[in-house]
């Protein structure tokens, strides 16, 4: 089969390699239909995660149909379409049965190496290097998945691919960053990063309950995509932050901060911001740290600093000072997609939610290494590309 293959920092190739098989009586085989780049790929393709291995295929975000079963799988036949979830659960752990999926105790067989460098482990992750289990991708023509009575969520013929495939991750991850802010009616949001997890939050702030988001950014596209949601912007290269923050909200500061950055933020070229990207091209920090910082300081007294954004390793010069004082609860970690997509989909056909509009990009399989590029440098008003096996 064709699958796209990692072999170093800024070099994908799309290859032939082995068709995946069933390896366990509880996997199954998918024939990818729709597949996407994630941000968190880019982390990859930039080089920033440690424990991968030249060939390793990517991709966590996916759709198929099954063709293939394990000996053990009650709940799926050959022919049903099903949208996967990127964390992989097990479903009988501890964790998994306090529904904190993307903490399973059992899917990550390197879970050890995880243990020694973050002194903890989540799940297995698919694509996502050999910390998190080395498990092949979907950004392939076929992926095998373990759990599969677990994970995996049977799609009504009514729900195109492009609608359900961000049931993935993105859109469990910005609407789970929403909840964690325990918004209130009439609450007032703001949300560092515009991309599609962002945007994602920014409409699920929203579906909660909130009066106003304010989105952070500095592309002019994905602030306009913000607008469409309804957000109010700032752009941070033109104006200040906290200041504006605070010129919005009275003086008070917003009821909730999301970051939705992650690796990918941008300082806006103070001396930390430099620091920062100074310490991650050494390989001392892998975090990139201005919007957390500018969440800590800008979110109101007693209110919620919410982070879906991927952060690992250390973080440096954390105004925990300034958390403290303000009683800020912070809200963190990977996201527990068994746990919304069902709800999610739910919302999908209701109408209440439509997740194509963060598609900008259309590409086939064939087309990933430029797709990757394309991403990575925000050409061409690059938001979610999308691909075709
Ligand atoms: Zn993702
Ligand atoms: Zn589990």
């Amino acid at each position: 089969m064709q699958a796209v293959c990692w072999y170093g920092p800024h070099d994908v190739r799309v290859k032939s390699v082995p068709d995946p098989y069933i390896e366990d009586s509880e996997d199954v085989i998918l024939r990818v239909r729709l597949t996407a780049i994630c941000g968190s790929d880019l982390h990859i393709y930039g080089g920033f995660i440690p424990g991968m291995k030249k060939g390793d295929i990517l991709g966590h975000e996916f759709l198929g149909e099954v063709v293939e079963i394990g000996s053990a799988v009650k709940s799926l036949a050959v022919g049903d379409r099903v949208v996967v979830p990127f964390a992989i659960a097990c479903g009988r752990c501890v964790s998994c049965r306090r529904d904190l999926w993307a903490l399973c105790d059992n899917s990550n067989p390197n879970a050890g190496t995880l243990d020694t460098l973050y002194g903890a482990s989540g799940s297995g992750l698919f694509g996502y290097s050999h910390l998190y289990g080395g498990f092949s991708g979907g950004q392939a023509e076929y992926v095998r998945v373990p759990f599969a009575d677990i994970g995996p969520l049977r799609l009504p013929p009514h729900i195109t691919d492009e609608q359900a495939l961000f049931l993935s991750d993105i859109l469990p991850t910005g609407y789970m960053a929403a909840e964690n802010c325990e918004l209130r009616a009439g609450d007032v949001v703001a949300v560092w990063g515009a991309g599609p997890v962002g945007q994602f939050a920014i409409r699920s702030a929203f579906l909660l309950g909130a009066s106003r988001v304010i989105a952070i950014d500095r592309i002019a596209s994905r602030l306009d995509m913000a607008v469409a949601g309804g957000a109010e912007t700032i752009d941070f290269m033109q104006e200040d932050v906290y200041d504006t923050l605070m010129d919005l909200t009275g003086g008070r500061g917003p009821d909730a901060c999301i970051d939705a950055v992650g690796l990918e933020a941008h300082g806006s070229g103070s001396a930390l911001a430099r620091y920062d990207r100074v310490k991650q091209a050494m390989w001392m920090a892998t975090d990139r740290l201005q919007a957390l910082r500018q969440a800590i300081h800008a979110c109101r007294k007693g209110g919620v600093v919410s982070i879906p954004g991927v952060y690992g390793g250390f973080l440096d010069k954390v105004p925990m000072g300034a958390a403290f004082a303000k009683g800020l609860s912070l809200r963190m970690g990977q996201t527990h997609v068994h746990r919304y997509m069902a709800p999610l989909l739910a919302h999908i056909e209701a109408g209440s939610i439509d997740p194509t509009f963060v598609i900008s990009h259309r590409a086939t399989l064939a087309d990933a290494a430029e797709a990757y590029d394309t991403f990575l440098k925000k050409e061409d008003a690059c938001t979610k590309v999308v691909l075709r096996p």
